[in-house]
């Protein structure tokens, strides 16, 4: 028989596989998503291969040198959905690999020492524990029959450390039940589970579903009967009782012997959230997000690899876990842009789950109560996703009423700017006096987002990313929020000297410190990325919140997303139309959907919600529909803007960046690579079909010390734009001249 190959992906910026040649002896054991160790140049790399074969490539292959895996770590359909990432975001295949494994199994360096074999990163947790008890007649203290009986409770192993601190006894006791041979003790694997141990299963009611929640239920029901691929959006606005939904067809899809995935954004895996679906399926459960730690992490993967969790319920990322039999996948607040991989490789992970479901014959869920415009025209328009709507609230429970406060007339009427307005604070008083719960909204965090010279008119920038910075003042500090630069404050003008230096515009802290002064009897709690760095301090403030304790909970977005308590009856938004002023095509789908979440979060109990949104800018479109909360006629005014203007759903859009310094040499960069993209433009596509514009100034034109410029690629032909993209990327590594390659961004979330 002929030799054997394989090709590995490498955990580097390269965009292709390897090919190497399989020793003998290593052939048996070698399978495709299995690590391996190969040489490199001069160094040596762990690898994944990607496939194995028989033919040999041009030029010599030098071979495997070690297999790290005697299981894979991606089954088939999850390497073959790795490999479509790759080329679909044109991404290196490592990359690609890397982020659908648990951080670290595939490093980028390996340090191999000659004599020793390489270690293969496997982090699992050794501990001690009772492994085994034998009954030997042999004569015992009172307090060794005392622990011998303690043990004799428990099931084996039983873990040394915990049990010493529950039982309160001395590690001595237990060596002495060693030396008699009464125990025995081992290092056994111990598993790092994400949630307290004290923390029982949650009762949680299980509601009968209402009919219209029955109806999408049985069509669920059905698809899931014939185990092949189907997308479906349910767009039920907030409160409908999507989650009810899910939980029932998840229940289903284990009755039939198959597993679930649910995907929820970034900050929508709430203690809330996980508690649901611990109440309704216990052990099966494993969560995957970024907050755990590694090993967390690796143990939840590894539960589920190993088949003890059928139901995973995770963030981004969670979209490659490893299930084996999957019946359902299911993306909870599809528009979310948290979906989006922001760094390499720029994957969406709606789209890969879609694709997932495509190559596993699953069902596929999108649910939103603002679908991404793409999502509702494809649906509406393409019919798929079948679309499927939730019109009205659980126990016809009315949606808010939404008040519009414009704030130039406020300033009229005060003679000043002003935070809050009349109406707001009137409002929230109301709401104190009633004991019912009210939540700020302002998309911004900090003190005061400008420090301005009265005398000279000077802010200070961040001289990273010539942005300004935000006062901070918990720590005293000015920061800048993309690249974490600090500051302390100048006690002058650092231009022209003059001490005359003023704090402009407010930030969630700012608010904070007006509300107390205004409700001083309220307790008044923060939620922004400031006060959710510790871990846990999340669950703590939503806690807190959910059970009465706090009266007022101001924040940023993070408030807006999923969350149900049903004691909110006032929403107050501030500088509603914030996001409006950012110079990106989203920009107002965004205030929509920001707005109408943010407003779903009212009147979720008994009492009904009400929502004051204030604004300098109650005449645009997004705020007007946001305040009817009608997503249709959102939708009428949205898609002609972007059928004007070529963006998507009509075009296909790459966004390509060429970062660098100085500015000069980066813009002439850019500018090559606009050349070249329109060489290949002119071979591949005509001009009516595919539009290269720019290189431009980036919105965000300097950032973390780098120039940028971007160069933006509109094309009604998708496999077009790829070709082309392709074509040009290649031309570009063959170059002999080097170029700074521009990093691509396939689909792009926001255009900053
Ligand atoms: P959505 O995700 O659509 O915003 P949820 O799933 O959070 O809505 O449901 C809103 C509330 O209604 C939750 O408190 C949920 O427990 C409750 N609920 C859901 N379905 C029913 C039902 N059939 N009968 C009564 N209450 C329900
Ligand atoms: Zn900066």
């Amino acid at each position: 028989m002929s030799a054997l190959f394989a090709d590995v992906a490498v955990p580097l910026p390269l965009f292709q596989t390897f090919t190497y040649s399989v020793p003998d002896s290593l052939g048996d054991e070698l399978h495709p998503g299995c690590r391996v160790l190969v040489p490199f140049g001069t160094r040596h790399l762990v690898g994944l291969v990607t496939q194995l074969h028989r033919e040999s490539r041009e030029g010599t292959v030098k071979p495997i040198l070690e297999t790290l895996d005697r299981k894979p770590l991606l089954s088939p359909p999850l390497l073959k959905l790795g490999l479509w990432v790759a080329s679909y975001y044109l991404a290196p295949p490592g990359e690609a690999l890397r982020v659908m494994l648990p951080p670290g199994l595939l490093a980028k360096k390996v340090a191999l020492d000659e004599d020793q074999p390489v270690q293969r990163f496997w982090p699992t947790k050794q501990r001690l524990a009772v492994v085994e008890m034998t009954s030997v007649e042999v004569k015992l203290t009172a307090r060794q029959e005392e622990v011998v009986e303690l043990l004799s409770q428990r099931t084996l192993p039983v873990a040394v450390q915990p049990f010493l601190r529950d039982v309160g006894c001395s590690p001595s006791v237990l060596q002495k039940l060693v030396s008699k041979g009464i125990i025995r003790m081992e290092a056994v694997e111990s598993y790092r589970s994400p949630w307290a141990q004290s923390e029982t299963f949650p009762e949680v009611q299980k509601h009968d579903l209402n009919k219209d929640q029955r109806r999408i239920f049985e069509k669920i029901d059905q698809h899931l009967s014939m185990n092949r691929f189907h997308s479906m959006l349910i767009h039920g606005v907030t409160g409908s009782g999507k989650t009810e939904i899910y939980l029932n067809a998840i229940a289903s899809t284990l009755a039939r012997g198959r597993s679930a995935l649910v995907l929820v954004p970034e900050i929508g895996l709430t203690p809330q959230i996980s508690r649901y679906f611990r109440a309704w399926f216990g052990e099966e459960v494993a969560i995957l997000h970024s907050a755990l730690s590694v090993g967390e992490r690796f143990d939840q993967w590894r539960r589920i690899r190993d088949g003890q969790a059928r139901v995973v319920v995770g963030t981004r990322s969670a979209v490659f876990a490893p299930l084996a039999e999957l019946g359902i996948i299911i993306v909870d607040e599809e528009h979310d842009s948290s979906y989006k991989q922001e760094e390499l490789p720029h994957y969406h992970a709606r789209d890969v789950a879609l694709k997932r479901g495509e190559l596993e014959q699953t069902l596929v869920i999108l649910g939103s109560a603002t679908p991404q415009l793409e999502t509702f025209y494809n649906s509406v328009h393409g019919g798929a996703p079948e679309y499927e709507a939730l019109n009205s609230r659980i126990l016809e429970r009315p949606l808010p009423t939404v008040h519009v406060v414009d704030m130039r007339v406020e300033f009229q009427k005060r003679g000043k700017a002003v935070v809050l307005s009349q109406h707001l604070q009137e409002s929230i008083a109301e709401r104190l006096d009633r004991k019912e719960q009210v939540l700020i909204l302002l998309n911004r965090r900090g003190y005061a987002s400008v420090l301005l010279c009265r005398s000279c008119g000077n802010t200070e920038i961040c001289e990273n990313c010539s942005l300004s910075l935000t006062y901070h003042q918990d720590s005293n500090r000015l920061l800048c929020h993309y690249c974490g630069y600090l500051r302390s404050v100048p006690q002058r003008c650092r231009a022209c000297g003059n001490k005359y230096i003023h704090f402009l515009g407010h930030g969630t802290q700012k608010v904070q410190e007006i509300l107390r002064t205004l409700f001083p009897k309220a307790a008044i709690a923060r939620l922004d990325r400031d006060t959710v760095q510790r871990k846990g301090s999340l669950q703590r403030i939503l806690g807190a919140f959910g059970s009465g304790q706090t009266d007022i909970l101001i924040g940023t977005q993070m408030i807006a997303k999923g969350h149900d308590f049903p004691r909110v009856t006032l929403v107050g938004v501030l500088t509603a139309e914030q996001a409006l002023r950012m110079a990106d095509f989203r920009a107002s789908e965004r205030t929509f959907q920001l707005l109408t979440q943010v407003a779903g979060r009212a009147g979720r109990g008994e009492q009904p919600g009400e929502v004051i949104i204030q604004t300098y800018y109650p005449d645009h479109y997004s705020l007007k529909h946001a305040r009817s909360q009608n997503y249709r006629l959102f939708f009428e005014e949205e898609i002609r803007f972007r059928r004007n203007f070529r963006y998507p759903p009509f075009t296909a859009l790459a966004n390509l960046m060429v970062q660098g310094r100085p500015q000069a040499k980066t813009r002439r960069a850019a500018e090559q690579v606009a050349d070249l993209l329109l060489r290949q433009r002119t071979r591949l596509s005509a001009q009516r079909r595919m539009r290269v514009l720019g290189p431009a100034q980036a919105p965000l034109e300097k950032l973390k010390g780098d120039y940028r410029f971007q160069i933006l690629i509109k094309s009604t032909n998708r496999k077009e734009l790829h070709e082309v993209l392709e074509s040009a990327m290649e031309e570009l590594s063959q170059k002999r001249v080097k170029i700074r390659k521009p990093s691509i961004d396939i689909d792009p979330m926001n255009l900053l």
